[in-house]
């Protein structure tokens, strides 16, 4: 086995840039299958992020692509969720 030190990747799952976790809004599905937004940034669960801008998010929902990141069915009510944590200005 080689040894492959993996180093957790933030990357955007709309616009697919990597960057710094603390600007982005983490996303997990639950062990029972929810696709929740972690607020904490702890929840046990597989996870995608996104960056805190209403651009990504619109990206992210044309595409589905959290949902094909997390191979779960992601619910109508998350992407309002996520515009409601953009920065708003
Ligand atoms: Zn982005």
């Amino acid at each position: 086995m080689p040894a492959v030190k993996r180093i957790p990747e933030r990357k955007c799952c709309g616009c697919g840039e990597s960057g710094p976790g603390k600007d982005m809004i983490r996303i997990v599905r639950t062990p029972e299958g929810d696709v929740i937004v972690d607020d904490t940034g702890k929840k046990n669960g597989r996870g995608a992020y996104i960056c805190r801008n209403e651009s990504c998010v619109a990206k992210a929902e044309k595409k589905n692509s959290i949902g094909r990141s997390l191979k779960a069915d992601t619910p109508g009510t998350l992407y309002e969720e996520l515009r409601k944590r953009c920065k708003g200005d």
